[in-house]
């Protein structure tokens, strides 16, 4: 299995303001490891909807700085949908690592945006409760705060996305210094 290190993610998450996304792909040099790619930045508007523009690859990442959403947009999801290149989408946010993967080997239905809307619902209020000093301190688990939100949300998306997508979450403090792809 091909891994990635976490700490350019965490390091773009916490100390950079603008959304950074790219690729990840193979390294030349060392087998199973995976590097980032084609790394671009991108300024984010005022819903948390960021315009880093990326090339599809099987694999492909963006943050969501700190003054972003912390948990996907109705976007973020629709475009593995979408796309039939993708495989994997990591969204790396405050809280920790959103990973979406598609089960199905082909473009899927894209979900109504206003069930998106719903089971992110509760997100958004989450967000705004802390500062940057205090997640990036990882003083503060996210078990501890939103794991209820969370847990809710993933059961709802994954229920509605029906084995086509999988979406996972990781909080900083339970993550591994490194995440391993296939
Ligand atoms: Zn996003």
């Amino acid at each position: 299995m091909d891994h990635i290190d976490l700490s350019v993610l965490y390091d773009y998450v916490f100390n950079d303001d603008m959304e950074v996304c790219g690729q990840i792909v193979r390294s030349a040099d060392e087998p199973h490891k995976l590097v980032l790619h084609k790394l671009t930045r991108g300024q984010i508007d005022g819903t948390g909807r960021a315009l880093c523009i990326q090339d599809d690859s099987k694999r492909i990442f963006h943050t969501h700085p700190y003054n972003a959403y912390a948990y996907p947009s109705v976007e973020d999801i629709n475009k593995v949908s979408k796309r039939n290149t993708i495989k994997y989408s990591l969204i790396v946010t405050i809280w920790g690592l959103w990973i979406i993967e598609k089960i199905a080997d082909r473009t899927i239905n894209v979900l109504n945006d206003e069930v998106i809307d719903h089971a992110t619902n509760r997100l958004g209020y989450q967000t705004k409760r802390f500062n940057r000093s205090e997640f990036q301190s990882k003083s503060i688990d996210y078990n501890d705060i939103v794991r209820y939100e969370v847990g809710a949300y993933l059961d709802t998306m994954n229920r509605h996305l029906a084995g086509n997508i999988m979406i996972y979450f990781k909080s900083w403090k339970h993550l591994d210094k490194e995440i391993y792809l296939k």
